[in-house]
Formats: structure tokens, sequence, C-alpha cells
């Protein structure tokens, strides 16, 4: 994931400051000057960084700090504000015309993930609107561009309006437009033509086509690995195009993040989403206080709940909310819920958003690996119906049954007879409306 080199050297930073006392000024000058490396080998423009620390030192040296009983929470608290104002302070949802179809113009440098975001945004916008969109193939230099769009048309069931790479690009999407209000289609997606970098024959094609089809919304698809050059390209395309949004994508790759923390500042324009992985469902709208606490390693409890009532199935939480009510929570629960987990994503990922674990020392080398859930599993499946119902039947020599089955040793067998134990316990409580179990949880 992003920003791990950031989130690591900050928190070091901060991590001085715990523990004393009181806080002087040489010791916030001084931490500042280790914030402002850290974000300059992040990749943040020089100019954001600059005002950045001139705003938090400020604030830091002011009595909001140096008076206060917890000084190191207090830096943390408006290093976190600060970071989240840079990144535009709220979420900037998708604009929406007046009257169908809303346009959207795509725009990028080729490799950027245009075509790819194309389709996370048509994916998007069916499963939070039902819309029905249609994509308009106008980038006629590559035809596996056209190629690309059809498969994800087909994917996701959108129709696209193509006219080959024999046409000017403006004329499709004329013609393209014509279609969607003909199919009466409320949102079209333009996928335009990129280059490898900007130039001018581009940006007057791009001109053409915001000029006839009247863009409720023009993003740009930039890559965040290509560090400083993602800004320089985003001021490029504003000068040009006067975007209304940005969609930073490979958030998931290697990348040092900067772009994400100075895109907002120089073009004054919003990242509306960020792209975390190929699969057209790695989307997510992009909220900057989120993304802060993320790089202050405070994790992201919204993002992982809404991920939770996403994937969850309705009726089986039903069931499994009557289930803990009547006390009936068996190993066959515990496998559906193994299947829920896994459904929510890779477990270190999703392990990161959780408060304190993002960067907790005791996780840094732990590999969380999809196979163990697939051996607790495995475990599960070695039992008969009966000891699924009623783990009380499982004496030793039963367990030694289990461990051979399922191929695994004894050891993780009673480990995880003991952690289901626990967890019907906890379950029990939180029935009972006693949510203190959740502390227990958490604390292990
Ligand atoms: P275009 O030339 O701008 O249309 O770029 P494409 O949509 O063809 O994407 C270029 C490459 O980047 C493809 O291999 C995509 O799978 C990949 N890609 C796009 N978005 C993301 C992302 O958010 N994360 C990762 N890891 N790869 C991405």
């Amino acid at each position: 994931m992003a920003f791990e080199g950031l989130s690591e050297r900050l928190q070091k930073t901060f991590s001085k400051l715990r523990g004393k006392g009181k806080v002087t000024e040489a010791d916030v000058r001084e931490m500042m000057r280790e914030v402002r490396l850290a974000l300059l080998e992040a990749d943040v423009n020089f100019d954001v960084t600059k005002t950045f620390i001139k705003t938090v030192r400020e604030r830091a040296i002011g009595s909001e700090v140096l008076d206060s009983l917890t000084p190191a929470q207090q830096v943390i608290k408006i290093v976190n504000e600060e970071l989240t104002k840079i990144m535009g302070s709220q979420a900037v949802l998708l604009n929406k015309a007046d009257k169908i179809p809303t346009i959207v113009m795509m725009v990028g440098l080729q490799g950027a993930g245009k075509t790819t975001s194309a389709g996370k945004l048509a994916r998007y916008l069916k499963e939070e609107q039902k819309a029905r969109p249609l994509f308009i193939a106008a980038d006629v230099y590559r035809p596996a561009a056209i190629e690309q769009l059809k498969t994800i048309g087909q994917q996701l069931d959108v129709p696209v309006y193509d006219e080959g790479t024999q046409h000017n690009p403006v004329d499709i999407v004329q013609n393209g437009l014509q279609k969607a209000a003909d199919d009466k289609n409320d949102y079209v997606l333009i996928d335009t033509a990129g280059r490898l970098e900007i130039d001018d024959q581009l940006m007057d094609e791009l001109s053409q086509i915001k000029a006839i089809a009247h863009p409720k919304e023009i993003l740009l698809v930039v890559d965040s690995m290509t560090g400083q050059a993602a800004t320089h390209v985003a001021e490029g395309f504003n000068e040009r195009l006067d975007i209304t949004g940005v969609i930073l994508t490979k958030l998931d790759g290697d990348t040092r993040g900067g772009a994400a923390l100075s895109i907002r500042s120089v073009t004054g324009k919003p990242i509306k989403f960020i792209g975390s992985g190929e699969k057209l469902d790695a989307l997510e709208v992009f909220h900057p206080d989120r993304m802060a606490n993320r790089i202050l390693g405070m994790g992201d409890m919204m993002t992982l709940i809404e991920k939770a009532q996403k994937d969850y199935d309705e009726k089986q939480a039903e069931e499994l909310t009557r289930k803990m009510q009547e006390n009936n929570f068996d190993f066959n629960d515990f496998v559906d819920q193994l299947d829920q987990v896994q459904k929510m994503g890779p477990m270190d990922e999703i392990m990161k958003m959780i408060p304190g674990m993002a960067n907790n020392p005791a996780l840094q080398n732990v590999k969380m690996d999809p196979q163990d859930l697939e051996h607790l599993k495995a475990i599960v499946y070695s039992m008969t119906p009966q000891e699924r119902q009623n783990p009380d039947l499982l004496n030793p020599s039963r367990r030694r049954r289990l461990a051979s089955g399922a191929g695994r040793p004894i050891q993780e067998v009673n480990r995880m007879i003991k952690q289901f134990k626990q967890m019907q316990t906890m379950m029990q409580k939180m029935s009972k409306g006693n949510f203190n179990g959740m502390d227990q949880m958490m604390g292990g």
C-alpha cells in the first residue's frame, strides 16, 4: 500500500515525543524538520510541503501543544487536521447533470489507467445509482484500447459505442451522444486518447471534444506511481482543459504517495476517486480525512465498516443475530464468518485499516496468509455434524482425529477450538447488550 515509507517516518518522529511531559519550542522545530524531510522524500511537492510545515509549526508552537498534558497527541492531531486539509478536507462526489445524460470525459496520459478507471466508474455508477451508462470509445490511435473497453463493457453489461479506428474522434463522440440520447442512457463515459506526454495535438483534440460534448465532469486519470510527474501532469491538463476532478490510480502499488498530498493544493481540483487495484471493483471514493488517518497509522475504520456492509449478506447477518441470541453459534456459522472475511479482500490489507494495526511493530513481519483461513476451514470440515454443533464433544482423541484429517498440527486444532469458545462467550455477552465483549476481542 502507498505511503508506507512516509507513514513509518512520521510515526517514528512522533514516537520521540511520546512520554514527554513537556514539549519545548526546540522539540517542535526539530520534529518539524524531520516531518519536512519525510514529506519531500514521499514526493510531496516542494511548495505544498513548505506551506504545510509552516502551518503545523505555528499551530504546534502555540499553547494548544506546549501547555498540553499530552503534547504528542496534540501534535499528531494537528498534523492529521492539516494533512486532511491539504487533501481537500471533504470527499467530493461526482457531479450530476440536471437532465440526462451526465457526460463524463476521461482524460490522461497513456498507461495512467484511463480505460480501466472508466470501467470502474461504470461499475460504481451501476452499483450506487442503478445507472445505465454508455461508453464511447474515442481513443482511435490505439486499437487495443477499443478492444479493452469492449471487454470491460461485456463484463459489466454496459454498451460501447465505437466506430473503429478510421474515424475522427470528435465525430465519434458526436454520434455516440446521439446514440445515448436515442437509448436514454443516464451516463456517458467518454474514453479519450492518451499520449506518453502532454502535447498540443492531443490537447487540441480533447478541447474539441469538450466543446461539442459539454461534459459535466472532466476527470483526469493520473498514475500515483509517477511521483512528482503526476502533479505536473495534473497542472498541464488543468491549464488546458479546466478539469473537474482527478482519479488517482495505483495507490495499491509501492508508490510513495506524494501525488495524493500535492494535487489538490497545486491544481485546486479535488481527487474524487482512488484506484486500488487492477480489478473493476478496486475504486474508492477519496476521503481526505480517512487518508490522513491511514498515513498516520490510525487505521481506517470507516472504509472497513463500509466494506463489511457491502460484502455482507443481509440474510446471513439476520440469521447470525438470531443464533447469537439463542446461543446457538456453532462451527458451521464459524465457517460462514470466515467466508465473509475472505470476501472482503486480502487479510493484510484489511488488518491495516484497523486502528493501531497499520504500523504496529508486532505486525510488521506478520504476513497474513490466505492459507490460514483455509486451514481453519479444513479443520471444521473434518468434524462430524454433531461436533460442529457441539464443540464440547471435542475430547483429545477427537482432536487428534481432526488434526490428521485436516493435515494440521494438533496445537492448531486446540488453538482454534479455544478461539471459537472465546468467540461464543463474547457473542453471548453481546447479545445480552454487553458490548465489553468487543474489548476482549480487540485486546486478544
Ligand atoms: P490507459 O492507457 O490510461 O487507458 O490505461 P489502462 O486502463 O490500459 O491501464 C494501464 C495499466 O494499469 C493496466 O495494466 C491496468 O490494469 C493498470 N491499472 C489501472 N488502474 C490501476 C490501479 O488502480 N492499480 C493497479 N495496480 N493497476 C492499475
